[in-house]
């Protein structure tokens, strides 16, 4: 091959000026910097650019808060108390000033935020807990005696416990049916809105965090114990809205998938198969979790993520599983510089709580849904 052939095959050195965009076509975020300028200059310009981009661009661009070093932490097991300082009580107006700083900086620099929730962020719309009140009108459906209502062993024991526990379920269906979600969950719903939380778990059955989110946020939101929005069948494991009519006129009502398959089955000359029961999607005590595998995978995706914050809240952590979930995620986020560990409840934490978890940063006392307010 001559010289001059080769020269036919090397590959050009710029793309054609057919395929090179015009300056201010393209649809780059930033206006075109002018490439005369001193080096020394091209930071401001840089800027200077940035500020002039449209704020109707198509471009989104993630803003990153990025944790600066705590001037202040409280030390261990400190206790803001949200009423004295609402009353401005001057005895403890400093040390409260810093605290609710603290607070704040919590919420506003974190970005790895792990929730652990529990019947407290659902009481200010009426539905109870096992602590409420037995003279209210809710404390006489929930309270420590119809616990056992809860106990798997108990309710199956008998017809009686079992009519029992279905006029209970299908009040808090009612219940969880007809009232809205509460400030603290809009509050956890505009943190999942800012990327800010990893994932909320919660031991409530009322499906009140699922109704105050958008859909897209669902996997961030893991329901403990269930939901009683539903009901399941035990055998071909459908689960669909729950209908108290149901469990009004049968005790352990059967499911009505299985019935229609095996109607399906009986026409076509196949032979007949097991009707399953429904059963609210809620977990009892003493009862095998049945999406504990799933529970357990995602503690070890947050934990491998390095949350940056555990927020406990409305809950006095009486469940075993509970506690150890948050002794994992306890020690992995004080294995970071900046970790913090929230503790937000109506009442103090008993002291085997507070050695079991070893370190709370700050111990909030008071009704969680003044907490929007405050760090706000
Ligand atoms: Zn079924």
């Amino acid at each position: 091959m001559s010289p001059k052939n080769k020269s036919t095959y090397q590959l050009p050195l710029t793309p054609p000026s057919s395929t090179v965009k015009r300056r201010g076509t393209s649809n780059s975020c930033l206006e075109p910097i002018n490439v005369n300028i001193k080096p020394k200059k091209l930071l401001s310009e840089l800027k200077k650019s940035s500020q002039l981009s449209s704020p109707a661009s198509p471009c989104k661009i993630r803003k990153i808060t990025r944790k600066p070093t705590l001037k202040y932490r409280p030390i261990v097991n400190t206790i803001f108390n949200v009423q004295d300082y609402l009353d401005g009580i001057s005895k403890s107006k400093k040390d409260n000033e810093k605290n609710l700083e603290f607070l704040k900086c919590s919420f506003k620099y974190s970005n790895k935020i792990i929730v652990i929730a529990g019947a407290g962020i659902s009481t200010a719309t009426g539905i109870p807990d096992f602590r409420s009140n037995s003279s209210s009108k809710e404390g006489l459906l929930m309270n420590k005696e119809t616990k056992s209502l809860f106990d798997y062993n108990y309710v199956y024991s008998n017809d009686d416990s079992i009519e029992k526990f279905n006029k209970l379920m299908n009040h808090l269906n009612h219940l969880s049916n007809t009232v809205k979600p509460t400030k603290f969950h809009h509050f956890l719903n505009d943190l999942l809105e800012k990327n800010k939380i990893q994932r909320i778990y919660t031991q409530n059955i009322d499906g009140l965090e699922k109704k105050a989110v958008s859909s897209n946020y669902n996997n961030k939101i893991v329901q403990l114990h269930g939901d009683i929005n539903f009901m399941t069948c035990n055998f071909c494991h459908i689960r669909t809205s729950y209908d108290p009519t149901l469990f009004e006129n049968q005790l352990i009502p059967d499911c009505l998938y299985c019935m229609e398959n095996q109607m399906i089955r009986r026409n076509a000359g196949l032979r007949a198969r097991s009707i399953g029961k429904f059963r609210p999607s809620i977990v009892l005590y003493n009862e095998l979790h049945p999406s504990g595998e799933e529970i357990m995978q995602f503690n070890k995706i947050d934990l491998k993520k390095f949350p940056d914050l555990l927020v406990i809240v409305g809950t006095t952590l009486k469940i075993p599983g509970v506690i150890s979930m948050v002794k994992n995620f306890v020690t992995k986020i004080k294995s970071r510089k900046n970790g913090i560990i929230l503790f937000i409840a109506n009442e103090l934490p008993s002291q085997r709580i507070i050695d079991i978890i070893g370190h709370i940063d700050l111990i909030v006392l008071g009704d969680c849904q003044a907490i929007p307010d405050l760090v706000e």
